[in-house]
């Protein structure tokens, strides 16, 4: 009766995980959609403690699972209330990188016990492999992220010796599995060398290749704990496995068409060669600047303005003051909507987050596909703490690391106000043209310092 309970709940979470994955992908039900995938995973969890195999469980075994959860919800809580929005990409990368711990342990705890099974070995070498990638390429992210490894670390012909290093690890996993895998000293062979590789396969990335690599990593962790599934025969672990991992591919897809990176660039390492901060300054010229005054006077005469969110406004935590302005503009009679380019910021959906966080209206963010022939007939586009999406090099400039990536257009539009606080490069680490622009001025200072008198000063008009 236990084992019936045991399916209907797993087809009910399974069921949860698919309704929340789908509302997540809109900002409104997005919260509500992460809520009932949670719901799911803990009826996933509860229900396999109690009805899994109730004769074998004990007070002491209990409290054992208990406290794990306890000590790991504490952590997870803390941490997830701390960070703030722009280290939310060093959180998921580690974050991913436990859930690959997850799938190489449990490969490591079930390898002795699986011994002459072959098929059996064979997905416990799958996880293993997948998991410990993913773990140690996204501890690797992490230290990335978090300013811990400032450099990208590429060693001569590393392209090569990765994939003979992966090559290595796949066929000595095939014959390790063939032999039965009835000796250890080959699992923990295959454990250090899938770790090496995780290492080796992201030092050597930088600059704006990152977010695909993270995006390839969580999918990779969805793989590792889909084989998880297949090794226990539990449905609801595959059914999550599967969902994070194709997710994450699609998710790695479309990335890379914002990046302008192909997918076998990415698998096979060969990405990045270019990329990365550069510091070069081959934009030249003299720049404009101008005052809060002008700025806003300009908007408040303008018919329609679009406002370009980047990683400079989450780092002031502009969020709310950018849509104050665009309240105190749209009471003007102007026309104001955001443009979102899908790498703006250091996560996918980013802008989108951070908007939706002050309550910026759904329909007021417009993509990048949408809004680029927009800018033509745009009056004034005031870009915030953006700098490499508005980067012309990368449509006019084959020697740009960000050369291909699609970006704003709006130079189109007949004025550009840029605020930043300084001629700073941004994450790609190179200079951009835009800023030298006959019809850009700069704006400089803080976002949310120049924003608050932005506002100011369109109320007093
Ligand atoms: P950028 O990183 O290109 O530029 C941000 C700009 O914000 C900087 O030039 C900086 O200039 C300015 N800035 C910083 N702090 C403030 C502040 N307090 N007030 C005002 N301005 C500030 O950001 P974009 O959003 O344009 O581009 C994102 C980049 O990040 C892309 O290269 C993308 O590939 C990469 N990336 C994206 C990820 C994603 O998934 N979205 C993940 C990881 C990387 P100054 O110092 O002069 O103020």
């Amino acid at each position: 009766m236990g084992e019936y309970y045991l399916v209907i709940a797993y087809l009910i979470a399974s069921v949860l995980f698919i309704i929340g994955l789908k509302m997540l992908s809109n900002p409104a039900s997005a919260r509500a959609g992460n809520l009932w995938a949670a719901f799911g995973m803990g009826l996933a969890i509860f229900s396999t403690i109690f009805l899994y195999n109730p004769d074998a469980i004990t007070t002491y075994k209990l409290s054992l699972i208990f406290v794990a959860i306890l000590i790991g919800t504490i952590i997870g809580f803390v941490v997830a209330k701390k960070v703030k929005m722009t280290q939310m990409p060093e959180m998921v990368s580690l974050f991913n990188g436990m859930g690959g711990a997850c799938a190489a342990l449990i490969s490591l705890i079930e390898y002795p016990h699986s011994a002459g099974q072959t098929s059996t070995i064979a997905i416990i070498m799958a996880g293993l492999i997948i998991g410990s990638i993913s773990f140690s390429g996204s501890m690797v992210a992490f230290a990335k992220l978090n300013g811990t490894l400032k450099k990208s670390i590429r060693v001569p012909a590393y392209n090569i010796i990765n994939n003979v290093l992966l090559l290595a690890i796949a066929a000595y996993a095939v014959y390790t599995t063939m032999q039965g895998g009835y000796e250890l000293v080959p699992l923990y062979i295959i454990f250090a060398a899938a770790l090496a590789y995780g290492i080796l396969f992201v030092v050597p990335i930088g600059g704006a290749d990152m977010p695909v690599v993270i995006s390839l990593l969580n999918s990779f962790t969805g793989l590792a704990a889909a084989f998880g599934g297949f090794l226990y025969g539990n449905q609801v672990m595959l059914t999550g496995g599967i969902l994070v991992g194709s997710a994450g591919t699609i998710l790695t897809l479309v990335m890379c068409q914002a990046m302008n990176r192909p997918l076998t660039n990415v698998i096979f390492g060969g990405f990045s060669e270019n990329g990365g901060p550069a510091g070069d300054s081959d934009a030249q010229g003299s720049i404009k600047d101008t005052t809060i005054t002008d700025a806003a006077v300009l908007m408040n005469y303008s018919k329609k303005v679009i406002i370009v969110p980047g990683y400079g406004l989450a780092v002031a935590q502009a969020q709310h003051v950018v849509h104050e302005l665009e309240e105190a503009l749209i009471k003007k009679g102007v026309e104001v909507k955001y443009a979102i380019h899908p790498v703006a910021g250091r996560m996918p959906g980013h802008m989108n987050v951070l908007l939706a966080e002050s309550n910026v209206e759904y329909d007021k963010l417009a993509e990048m596909e949408d809004v680029n022939p927009e800018f033509t007939t745009t009056d004034v586009v005031l870009v915030v703490g953006a700098n490499d999406v508005v980067n012309p090099a990368a449509k006019t400039d084959p020697a740009s690391p960000i050369y291909g990536m699609p970006i704003l257009d709006v130079v189109d539009a007949s004025h550009v106000i840029v605020n930043k606080r300084s001629m700073n490069v941004g994450y790609a680490g190179i200079d951009n043209a835009l800023f030298y622009n006959p019809n850009t001025s700069m704006l400089f200072g803080d976002a949310k310092k120049v924003l608050s008198e932005l506002v100011s000063e369109v109320n007093s008009m």
